[in-house]
């Protein structure tokens, strides 16, 4: 018996394979379409980050934060000049210079370790010297302390991340970006929820707040998804206020969550105190009649949010937008203000969301940068796929065009001329690379599912006139090269 371990992809994370990696390159390329149509630009973006990016912009309190996030320690790697032999050691006056240094990184765990470690460090090489700091230098390596890294859960933190690191305010009008790739959260894996899962996503940002760019990016979201078949949605709009509002109204809720706090469960009781909004997302039946008759953030808006929402709507039904208010929707993330949206679609079960986002005017500010208005959203590929396949509305693409078959050595270069050019006309050509039975050889092209299987034998060479035959009705036709390339191309034109 062999001992070899048979490997398996990891749990939560999948394979796509053809034929379905079509469908998924399909879906990816009509958002490209869709969203450039929009004057929207690609960002590439990395997929991991330092930890506090995601921990500050997503909030410590989130799900995300607390539970789902795939961290590491990097490797460490020395960032400052600190001496690494005793040549190098002149004096503590060196190892001061490398503790200011070590001060000026960023507020992390493992930087506050290191400037610990130097300043009990100052102290020993004030007394002892050089071999003092050799020692601290050692007790660094050792601690092979890297920065704390995380593989992506969303990538708005890292699109403003970019924006501040690129001086993005400095551009003429708004920043119109789009990502699509991989996030990570390590969830509990079912249908419709992978460990690595596929976003596309589009955010706007710059210095207008106006609400017609919340609605356009509402428009271009949903024109894309007409497009791709995905049809059976509903979109949920709400506002949960801003900085001037929100608090007030979160306060308010507290205290009216905290009169029923004994018939809540565990999770909605804590939340009470860390993030009262979040009760508003519980799923857990015997809740809802309580959460039902709590304070709506839509009677506690202020005046300026009220305005902003109402136009929105206009907004909306200008651009023929069918949508449907909820005032439970607050999302998971903390850093969303005013306008919050998602879209749910049909044939998913529970995890039915396909798309979440809103404005998160503040972030960029929040990360350091300027202030900056922002909104956007992020589509679940993995479902949506789901759900266009499920509603039978998955298209047939691409596919095999022609399968070469082929027969007697004589009629082997024709076949080799014959693919390349009948390839160079962008047509998918399976070519066997070795001779075959006439009848095996057919039956292969109908396992492949081509439409077509090209003839050509001794004869067909010699009088430079191919057999077409189409296997769907076994319908054929004698075709000269010309004639063939011709047809073919009408064909896929079809
Ligand atoms: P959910 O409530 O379903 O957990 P979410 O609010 O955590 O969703 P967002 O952070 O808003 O999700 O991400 C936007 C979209 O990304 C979701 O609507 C969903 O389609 C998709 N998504 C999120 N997490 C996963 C996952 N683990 N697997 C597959 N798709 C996911
Ligand atoms: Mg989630």
């Amino acid at each position: 018996m062999s001992d070899r371990k048979q490997f398996r992809a990891i749990k939560g994370t999948r394979d796509i394979l053809p034929p379905d990696s079509a469908l998924w390159n399909w879906f990816e390329h009509t958002a490209r379409e869709v969203f450039e149509s929009y004057n929207f630009g690609e960002i590439r973006l990395p997929i991991f980050e330092e930890t506090t990016l995601f921990a500050r912009s997503i909030g410590e309190e989130t799900d995300v934060v607390a539970k789902e996030m795939y961290t590491f320690q990097d490797r460490g790697t020395i960032q400052v000049g600190y001496p690494q032999t005793v040549e190098e050691v002149i004096s503590s006056d060196e190892a001061v210079r490398a503790a200011w240094e070590l001060k000026r990184l960023p507020q992390t765990p493992e930087n506050e370790l290191r400037v610990n470690l130097m300043h009990h460090a100052c102290r020993s090489i004030a007394e002892e010297g050089a071999p003092a700091l050799l020692r601290f230098v050692a007790e660094l390596h050792a601690l092979d302390l890297g920065d704390s890294i995380t593989l992506r859960p969303e990538a708005t933190a890292s699109v403003c991340r970019a924006y501040i690191e690129h001086n993005m305010q400095a551009l003429p009008a708004n920043q119109k970006l789009y990502y699509i790739g991989p996030m990570f959260r390590r969830e509990r894996p079912q249908k419709g929820r992978y460990r690595q899962f596929y976003q596309i996503g589009a955010e706007v940002l710059g210095q207008s707040d106006a609400p017609a760019i919340d609605a356009e990016v509402l428009e271009m979201l949903l024109v894309f998804f007409n497009r791709v078949g995905l049809t059976r949605t509903t979109l949920y709009v709400n506002s949960i206020g801003d900085k001037n509002c929100r608090p007030q109204y979160v306060e308010l809720l507290r205290e009216e969550l905290r009169k029923v706090k004994d018939k809540l469960k565990e999770d909605s009781q804590r939340r009470i105190e860390t993030n009262p909004l979040r009760v508003l997302d519980s799923k857990i039946p015997d809740e809802q009649p309580i959460i039902e008759k709590l304070p709506r953030i839509s009677d506690h808006l202020c005046d300026d949010c009220r305005a902003h929402f109402a136009k929105l709507k206009e907004e909306l039904n200008l651009r023929g937008i069918e949508y449907r208010e909820n005032w439970r929707l607050v999302r998971g993330l903390d850093y969303y203000t005013r306008t919050t949206f998602e879209v749910t679609a049909e044939g998913l079960g529970s995890q039915n969301a396909v798309c979440g986002g809103g404005r998160y005017d503040g972030l960029v500010e929040l990360l350091g940068g300027p202030p900056t208005k922002g909104i956007g959203f992020a589509i679940g590929t993995d479902r949506s796929i789901l759900s266009i396949e499920e509603g039978g509305n998955a298209p047939r693409i691409g596919g095999l065009a022609a399968y070469i078959a082929w027969m007697g050595q004589a009629s082997y270069p024709t076949a080799v001329n014959i693919a390349g050019k009948l390839r160079a006309a962008g047509l998918s050509v399976e070519l066997p690379p070795e001779e075959m039975k006439f009848k095996k050889s057919l039956g292969l092209a109908d396992k492949l599912g081509a439409r077509y299987a090209l003839i050509i034998g001794e004869d067909e060479v010699a009088s430079r006139t191919f057999t077409l035959k189409r296997l769907a009705d076994g319908d054929q036709k004698k075709l000269a090269e010309g004639e063939l390339l011709e047809y073919l191309e009408s064909e896929r034109r079809r």
